[in-house]
């Protein structure tokens, strides 16, 4: 949206005039990103396109929905094939930006260190200000290592994101 001070219509903004460096794929309902913080190790964003009257997925019209979950859902499975993933995480928030979007985390045992009950949990009982400190900021390189890999294995999935789903 034009003045809007959404964080992620700024970054979708981005994409669009080719200067978003985590940009890593356009999909029929969403853009897919590298995190900015990489403490979980391909941590991946998907970002609706669109802003403005739906802010809850049960607001979706029921086709729209239904393939947004399915790309968010194949998003996730290339995500945990380029990165090695134990278990993939999901989480849809929005109190900061309304802005539909899925976090995407793949988790490995220990990945909390000495946090979380005897280091198992969710994401969020790993302190804040370590998860979002610079050290866990990729450099160049790795980031495009990254946008490469991911990109790959979203590629080899393009059979099973651009079926008729419904
Ligand atoms: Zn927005």
């Amino acid at each position: 949206m034009k003045g809007c001070k959404c964080l992620i219509c700024e970054r979708i903004n981005m994409i669009k005039e080719g200067r978003n460096p985590y940009f890593v794929r356009e999909l029929e309902t969403g853009y897919v990103v590298i995190g900015d913080h990489q403490h979980f190790r391909g941590y991946t964003l998907f970002l609706y396109k669109h802003h403005g009257k739906y802010t809850e997925l049960f607001q979706l019209p029921p086709q729209e929905r239904a393939r947004f979950l399915e790309e968010m859902t194949v998003v996730a499975k290339a995500v945990s094939a380029a990165f090695g993933a134990e278990k993939m995480n999901y989480e849809l928030l929005g109190m900061g930006d309304a802005h539909l979007h899925w976090h995407l985390f793949p988790r490995r045992k220990g990945d909390l260190e000495e946090y979380g009950n005897k280091g198992a949990g969710p994401v969020w009982w790993y302190p804040a200000e370590k998860m979002f400190g610079l050290e866990n900021r990729p450099s160049d390189s790795e980031l495009e290592e990254m946008k490469s890999r991911l990109a790959e294995e979203l590629e080899k999935l393009r059979p099973e994101r651009t079926e008729e789903w419904l």
